[in-house]
């Protein structure tokens, strides 16, 4: 590394200098032009000149480093790569077009006809779709397990399973697994482990630390943090995201520059942000924990979740997404809902703007009832995802949905 990139913190994947997280959060991934600007540039082109016809076909065959067109390489997009590599502590980060394109693309990279997944039932409801419907047209077969029942997991894997596949904490229960363990399972048998981070983002958890061998990311959600861009991101090792980026080079679903430049920005304050999701959503789950009409909460900063303990280990905050049952079912539901006038009703999580959503009719709306029920997807749930707006603030606004619960004709 030259002194003048030292200087300038331009710190590649593997950091040379030993930075914290908010530090490579703010500074990690940075390449300046000869123009030595001090914010990350906006490369808003779609293809890339050369100065010779040799120089091109040298750039095409990949036998020399540079950008060709911006389906596969841009600087802006590599910067943001390069940024939540750091940030995850794995090698490479391959960006794509949104979070499910990003597990679609890591499925078609590193999956083929006659393999068999394990998944958690309690995955983002998209994710399930694609497992169902689409791999399964493709001769991939799936196995829906509890999140947190190691057994299921060991039990579920057969000769041909090359994947486990989970978010923890997950969506919406909060239910965690063992990283550290199923990570064991998985290279005992030669399987990979892929974790999707979303609700966590590395500030709370870096499941690659645990064993993990791909993290995956919805970038839509914290590490934009205000509700402004759709993309997603695979992290892991070289030899792994190069299936991902090859499958990215052909099949085309590409994080666009400008995306990439906005997450940049959002992952500069991502530190300060997960520590202040985390105090407001602990806050609110105590608050909602000790009101009359509210049935069960969920969130893992509660001593009532079953993994708590395992939540304070594995992860250093609990986050910002918390879930509730009140008394009743989709009737109470929707009519706190509606009866709420501040917090945005919209299935967007991860934003500086306090949101709510009922899974059953929304997010997990096209999965089937059985797998709902099985999952814990009752009609009498719903999601918060806490923002940073005043506690006091949202406390008031939860309590104009209460009373409009109570105010209903019985
Ligand atoms: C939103 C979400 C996804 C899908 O991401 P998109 O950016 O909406 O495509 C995947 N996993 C989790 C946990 C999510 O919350």
């Amino acid at each position: 590394m030259s002194k003048r990139q030292t200087r300038n913190c331009e710190v590649p994947v593997t950091p040379a200098l030993d930075l914290e997280i908010e530090t490579l959060a703010i500074r990690a991934g940075h390449e300046r032009t000869h123009e030595l600007e001090h914010s990350e540039a906006l490369f808003l082109t779609s293809s890339f000149v050369f100065n010779s016809a040799e120089e091109a076909a040298e750039r095409f065959s990949g036998k020399s480093p540079g950008n060709v067109y911006s389906r596969f390489s841009n600087p802006t997009v590599r910067m943001f790569e390069q940024r939540i590599a750091a940030m995850e502590g794995g090698e490479r980060a391959v960006a794509l077009a949104s979070g499910m394109s990003a597990i679609v693309s890591t499925c078609i990279a590193l999956l083929k006809a006659g393999d068999h997944v394990v998944c958690s039932r309690s995955v983002f409801g998209t994710t399930v779709v694609i497992f169902e419907k689409y791999l399964k047209k493709f001769g991939v077969e799936c196995t829906f397990v509890d999140l947190p029942d190691l057994q299921q997991w060991e039990a579920a894997i057969q000769p041909n399973t090359r994947m486990l596949f989970l978010e923890t904490p997950s969506n919406p229960l909060g239910e965690v697994a063992d990283i550290r363990r199923l990570s064991e399972l998985a290279k005992s048998r030669d399987i990979l482990l892929v974790v999707d981070n979303c609700f966590c983002t590395p500030v709370l958890q870096r499941p690659l630390e645990l064993g993990a061998d791909i993290v995956i990311h919805s970038a839509t959600k914290y590490l934009d943090g205000q509700g402004r861009c759709v993309g997603g991101v695979v992290v892991g090792p070289n030899q792994l995201m190069e299936e991902v980026y090859g499958f990215l080079r052909s099949g085309g679903p590409t994080m666009s520059p400008f995306n990439a430049w906005v997450f940049l920005k959002g992952l500069e304050v991502l530190g300060v942000r997960m520590r202040a999701h985390c105090e407001n959503a602990q806050r609110i789950a105590e608050w909602l924990e000790a009101q009359p009409l509210v049935e069960k909460v969920f969130y893992g900063g509660l001593p009532s979740h079953p993994q708590h303990e395992l939540a304070k280990q594995q992860q250093s905050g609990f986050g910002g997404i918390v879930s509730f049952r009140i008394k009743g079912g989709r009737e109470e539901a929707w009519r706190f809902i509606n009866g709420t006038r501040l917090i945005s009703i919209t299935a967007n999580l991860g934003d500086v703007k306090t949101t709510i959503t009922h899974p059953a009719t929304t997010t997990h709306g096209r999965v089937s009832p059985e797998a709902r029920a099985q999952a814990g997807i009752t009609e009498n749930l719903m999601r918060l995802s806490i923002g940073l707006e005043s506690v006091t603030d949202l406390q008031e606004d939860l309590a104009r949905g209460f009373a409009a619960v109570q105010a209903a004709p019985k």
